[in-house]
């Protein structure tokens, strides 16, 4: 989720991760992590590219992406309308959850307060528990239509 960590501080953890697989921490590498840190939600390719990390040339980006994939940095998700979008992953910016718009494909952070947050790691501890799980974490997407698209 953007800015729940420092930004001096999430680049030094990709910069050990990176580290780790003997992968240097370029600054156009350190440009894509800022760009995907700035933005409310997970972003496909093209909206990084045509936004803050335009700087980047779009072959390079698209490799960025892959080896952020692989690393671990980042995590993709696929969409209801099939294109992947990216954002950090959880162990940089922390658990949380995302509104998807059905009408266009849009998808924004939220937050959830930790009181819901109990309610909701117990709602998928005993769902999980009853096929047999020992449950490790979940997703939850709220489905709805954005400003935007309900004018
Ligand atoms: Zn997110
Ligand atoms: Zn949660």
């Amino acid at each position: 989720m953007a800015g729940t960590g420092a930004s001096t501080e999430i680049h030094e953890l990709v910069r050990r991760k990176l580290s780790e697989a003997a992968i240097r921490y370029t600054s156009g590498r350190r440009t894509v992590v800022t760009a995907i840190q700035m933005a409310s939600g997970p972003r496909t390719a093209a909206e990084l590219a045509s936004g803050p990390a335009g700087s980047v040339p779009v072959s390079s980006l698209y490799r960025t992406l892959s080896l952020f994939d692989d690393t671990g940095i980042l995590k993709k998700h696929h969409g209801s309308h099939g294109i992947a979008r990216y954002e950090l992953a959880d162990w940089l910016t922390g658990h949380h959850h995302h509104v998807v718009c059905v009408a266009c494909g849009a998808i924004e952070d939220i937050g959830v307060s930790d009181s819901a947050e109990s309610e909701l790691n117990a709602i998928a501890s005993s769902l999980g528990s009853q096929a047999g799980f020992r449950v490790l974490d979940h997703v939850l997407e709220v489905e709805g239509v954005c400003p935007d698209c309900d004018r």
